[in-house]
């Protein structure tokens, strides 16, 4: 019998926040000095989008989980407990 458990990390997208700026906010700070409301508008609709999109979005790495959980066996789980933290399993 393989006893499976979850090693769960931070999102290494969006550190446990749940959520990420919109793409295009990302595109258009990268291209806007200024930031006005007139060329938010104007870089929204040049890049397709009928309205302003909301700048924060569920991250899309963790689906707004905030953790990136993998499943491991408990054998791995002991090891890795060891080898970060010097002790030997559970008993
Ligand atoms: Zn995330």
């Amino acid at each position: 019998m393989i006893v499976m458990v979850i090693e769960r990390h931070l999102c290494p997208k969006c550190h446990g926040m749940k959520i990420t700026r919109h793409p295009l906010w990302d595109k258009f700070w990268a291209a806007s000095k200024v930031g006005t409301v007139a060329e938010l508008q104007t870089f929204m609709a040049d890049n397709g989008a009928a309205n302003v999109v909301a700048e924060a979005m569920p991250c899309r790495t963790c689906n707004g989980t905030g953790h990136d959980d993998r499943e491991i066996s408990l054998s791995e789980a002991l090891a890795k407990l060891e080898e970060v933290h010097g002790c030997k399993g559970l008993g």
